[in-house]
């Protein structure tokens, strides 16, 4: 009678991987916006990536600091083409990464060095995330703001598309692809204050105003089997380049991501003057602690608390702190940040 028990046993085991895997599969947030899933390819990179050079690593196509010798951030993946036409211009749909509502197209490439782009809106466990496709060569015919889209849903064609200078080769053509956080509706005004004599031709949709986060980590951990990913651990758990405090407590963030916002009695006693706020190397705001009056010291605005130097060194392209005499400060670029953050 042993036999059979253990075939049992064997079986239910069996289906209870199968249906964790599949539970897995489903809770998965993001797709590919494109039919190239090579990122998962150890070894084969360049299958997945477009480099800014035949000559340069494929990480120069990935997410970070990883242009002009790590001076220079790329908010996103450069996704490479699979499929070209007759003349070998790259044709290859570009679907939306998850369910979500187109917010924004822009079809005058020569506006923005994406190009043509489309920004699609998600809710993912609460929290609002935007992906973002660029140097489209069009997005699909009849598509609206405002429309709803599912997940791998195609909403444009691959192209080339850019106001840069450089054009983007044949050989080089991919989709540009983001997954932000929405930072401030006012960033209409912001830019006017700080960027007087440039034009915003893209209101709050301006690629300032959404702040990226790593889609290949992401992607990365979505495809692991044996942890369930969450994109607010995810969020929650970046690393933190600084700590500031912002004497500020009315602010859109607080709003449009209350589930970063952490609680602290003394605050909630004696009423919020302000927020301590971690950011990570990109200048995403993943963590805010509400502080009392009585908690802060010094009248700045904006006061640097701590400073992650280790984060710093490897990760230093956007320019957000400059060490002088020993002492960490925020640059007129992290003060900008932190302006458009509250204004
Ligand atoms: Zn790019």
């Amino acid at each position: 009678m042993i036999f059979p028990v253990a075939r049992r046993a064997i079986f239910s085991t069996v289906a209870l991987f199968l249906g964790l895997g599949a539970s897995l599969l489903a809770q998965q947030p993001f797709q590919f916006p494109t039919a190239n899933h090579a990122l998962y390819e150890i070894g084969n990179e360049l299958k997945f990536f477009a480099p800014t050079a035949p000559d340069k690593p494929w990480t120069t196509g990935s997410f970070g600091c990883v242009r002009t010798d790590s001076r220079q951030m790329h908010e996103g993946l450069d996704i490479r083409c699979l499929q070209r036409d007759k003349h070998g211009e790259p044709v290859d749909p570009v679907m939306a990464a998850a369910d979500g509502t187109v917010v924004y197209f822009s079809t005058k490439p020569s506006l923005s060095n994406y190009g043509n782009y489309i920004v699609v809106r998600h809710v993912i466990e609460g929290l609002e995330i935007y992906s973002l496709y660029a140097h489209l060569s069009e997005a699909r015919p009849g598509l609206k703001m405002g429309q709803q889209v599912k997940a791998g849903e195609v909403i444009a064609t691959m192209g080339r598309s850019s106001n840069t200078g450089e054009t983007i080769t044949k050989d080089r053509a991919h989709v540009h692809f983001e997954l932000n956080v929405f930072v401030n509706e006012g960033f209409p005004g912001w830019y006017k204050k700080y960027f007087p004599s440039q034009r915003n031709d893209h209101g709050i949709w301006n690629g300032q105003n959404l702040d990226g986060l790593d889609p290949r980590e992401i992607l990365i951990a979505e495809h692991n089997p044996t942890a369930k990913f969450s994109l607010l651990n995810f969020l929650r758990g970046q690393t933190e380049l600084c700590r500031v405090f912002v004497r500020a407590t009315n602010f859109p963030y607080l709003k449009h991501y209350p589930m970063l916002v952490l609680s602290n009695p003394t605050a909630q006693r004696e009423g919020v003057a302000g927020y301590e706020v971690a950011l990570n190397y990109n200048g995403v705001a993943f963590a805010l602690m509400p502080r009392a009056a009585s908690e802060i010291r010094g009248q700045g605005r904006f006061q640097l608390l701590s400073v992650n130097e280790a984060e710093e060194k490897a990760n230093p392209c956007r320019h957000l702190l400059i060490q002088r005499n020993d002492r960490w400060q925020l640059t007129d670029t992290g003060i900008r940040e932190l302006e458009l953050l509250t204004y």
